[in-house]
């Protein structure tokens, strides 16, 4: 069995394992297989394994993997994103998990319309008010949903979050707590989401069990799967 399979099974496994702790269904946690810097040989690989779904930080990087890649690869985009790139970024990703300001919202948009495709975002938000860090911060995170719900191509599907680095997962467990409490009241407010479902990507190697017990419906992996990135 080869090294990528083995270690998909495993991050399955302890995904399923935190999911039941909390009485969660495991089916409600998508793995996301961060693949930057990692070769369209490995991501092919992983994807004969059985996993579908990658994030892609760096837009040319993905669009350079995506025209050599399986068709059937569904590609998140979780980098930060200039609006002066929203045309490659529509064209390359299936879902942009980086939404953090209204300008982008709107650039995605302009190269959206007129068209039937509705594309689904994530909105990033700044969870632990870190000054360098990208996401909109939470007390304006309302006024930024509602101006990228008021986009008719965007479908506005959940939140996203990169909480402050923590030598213990269970640190990040309030920040976690944090992020699902203000996706439920935008949620009421009508503002996340198709049919009650609302997405929350957060977790990542060091931290997905947490992300998970406290309702992460994504969790972008990179380092458990692929190894130490060069
Ligand atoms: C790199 C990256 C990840 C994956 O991090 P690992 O610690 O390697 O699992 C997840 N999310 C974002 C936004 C990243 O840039």
């Amino acid at each position: 069995m080869s090294i990528i399979r083995e270690r998909l099974e495993k991050i399955h496994d302890r995904i399923a394992r935190a999911a039941r702790r909390v009485g969660r269904d495991p089916d409600g946690v998508r793995l996301v297989a961060v693949s930057k810097r990692v070769a369209p040989e490995i991501i092919h690989e992983a994807f004969l394994a059985g996993q579908i779904l990658f994030g892609e930080n760096y837009l040319q990087e993905a669009t350079e993997k995506k025209k050599i890649l399986d068709q059937g690869i569904c590609w998140h985009g979780i980098g930060h994103l200039q609006s002066n790139k929203a045309a490659p970024a529509v064209a390359t990703f299936d879902l942009i998990e980086t939404v953090d300001r209204i300008k982008i919202a709107r650039a995605l948009q302009s190269k959206l319309t007129g068209q039937s495709r509705l594309l689904p975002v994530l909105i990033q938000v700044n969870i632990g008010k870190e000054s360098q860090k990208s996401g909109v911060l939470p007390s304006v995170v309302d006024v930024l949903v509602e101006g990228a719900v008021s986009c008719e191509n965007l479908q506005v599907m959940g939140l996203m979050v990169i909480p402050p680095y923590c030598d213990n997962p269970e640190e990040a467990r309030p920040y976690f707590r944090a992020t699902r409490e203000l996706a439920l009241r935008l949620g009421e407010r009508g503002l996340l989401g198709q049919d009650g479902q609302i997405e929350l990507s957060m977790g990542m190697s060091s931290d997905f069990e947490v992300a998970v017990e406290e309702g992460a419906t994504l969790v972008r992996v990179g380092t458990a799967l692929f190894g130490n990135r060069g």
